[in-house]
């Protein structure tokens, strides 16, 4: 075991253990699409290995960058040694890793039925209900699973907390619900900083890396901490359909994991502040944020409240459009988890291909807090919210609020 196990320390250190040897003292970055074979044997030999979804093996080749790519393995030996999980594949997007995820325990073994517990990512949404992958999906509610669970059922997704209005979902109680069932959780909002979902039973906890992991809004990528078993499922379809994630991306998010503990911890702190403010305002009929919410699973199974916040306004849809469109340093952009502030509508955006009983109401605005001072975000959307347009249900007075 290497000197250090907090979770800070392998943040900095994991995955660059062989630097020393290798004589660098950053990520190595690989762009070859193709490598050398040492001779058809050997090559015939990795390429096998490959295809089944191992490691080349030693004295082998990588043989094609789609099947294998070395910085693209460090990243993920990194990332897994965060979810303290045996492996962990990337994906050129959290929607690619999703789609493996789906596609190798479904139709990739004769199964076709799924079960997702709403809300989730309006992505997410999109892509059971479509049916494109060939795949028939129940929606339900945790209390719900045991009941729906059929002979043909691949898989249990789940995101936690959930997508815009962080509800927290018990992770083991899926799991005790599921059976047999293997269990995706998406742990994009959380982070292996906050939660780690295999502890609790899932089989696979998901991140789309373009949010957190990346950090700072260039890359886009996906990731899924596993068991060996089940990443020997993963790479083969990761191979065929083309997955894979770029090594430059790769490297980014490879050199973002050592400030990850850091970022979240501050952004976090930001979140904590905006969300008790947000509360105190009459404008404000909602803040969903964890760390207020009272849940047993705080603690327990998330270790923080993290730096979403959704809020629902007073003045409904006019009000909501008005701060998204006002604020300045908070972007309006869809996206979340980097270093500076975005404001989003999720019923005009993110979760506008959610079925329309399922979608988020039109007086919601999700907020992703980044790094900049609290007070200085409080000033903008304090702004915002002050112009924001009164529906004539508002009470008389003074609205401008804290
Ligand atoms: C963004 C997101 C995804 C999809 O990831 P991409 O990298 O955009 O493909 C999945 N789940 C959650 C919770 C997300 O926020």
């Amino acid at each position: 075991m290497m000197l250090g196990d907090h979770l800070e320390t392998i943040a900095v250190h994991a995955a660059r253990d062989d630097f020393a040897e290798l004589g660098v003292h950053a990520t190595p970055l690989d762009l070859s699409s193709t490598y050398p074979l040492p001779d058809v044997a050997r090559g015939g030999d990795s390429y096998e290995a490959l295809a089944a979804g191992s490691p080349p093996p030693t004295g082998g080749s990588n043989v094609y960058a789609r099947l294998w790519n070395p910085t693209v393995a460090r990243f993920e030996s990194a990332l897994a040694r965060l979810e303290s999980a045996d492996q962990a594949i990337a994906f050129s997007s959290g929607m690619a890793a999703l789609t493996a995820a789906i596609l190798a325990h479904t139709t990739a073994r004769g199964r076709r039925h799924v079960i997702a517990v709403r809300p989730l990512y309006g992505g997410t949404d999109h892509l059971l209900a479509s049916g494109v992958l060939g795949t028939e999906v129940s929606f339900c509610e945790v209390e719900e699973i045991a009941s729906v669970v059929r002979a043909d059922t691949g898989l249990v997704i789940v995101e936690t907390p959930a997508n815009p209005t962080l509800e927290l979902v018990d992770i083991a109680r899926v799991v005790r619900s599921a059976g047999e069932v293997p269990v995706l959780v998406d742990n994009t909002f959380a982070t292996p900083v906050l939660q780690n979902p295999l502890a609790h039973g899932a089989a696979m906890s998901l991140h789309s890396a373009t949010k957190y992991l990346g950090g700072h809004g260039d890359v886009v990528g996906g990731v899924i901490a596993c068991s060996e078993e089940t990443a020997e499922l993963l790479r083969p379809i990761r191979a065929i359909t083309g997955a894979i994630l770029h090594p430059w991306a790769a490297y980014l998010l490879h050199r973002g994991l050592p400030t990850l503990p850091l970022r979240i911890s501050a952004q976090q702190e930001r979140a904590a502040r905006l969300a008790d403010w947000l509360a105190a305002r009459d404008d404000i009929a909602e803040v969903f944020y964890p760390g207020r919410s009272g849940s047993p699973l705080m603690g327990s199974q998330l270790r923080g409240g993290g730096a979403m916040i959704a809020i629902r306004l007073r003045d409904g849809y006019a009000a909501a459009s008005h701060v998204a469109q006002t604020t300045r340093l908070f972007t309006h952009a869809v996206s979340l988890g980097g270093v500076d502030s975005l404001i989003q509508h999720p019923a005009a955006l993110t979760h506008r291909p959610v079925a329309p009983e399922a979608r988020p109401s039109a007086d919601i605005l999700r907020l992703s807090i980044g790094l900049e001072h609290v007070d200085d975000l409080i000033a903008d959307l304090s702004g915002a919210l002050d112009s924001a347009p009164r529906a004539v249900h508002a009470p008389a007075g003074d609205r401008s609020g804290a």
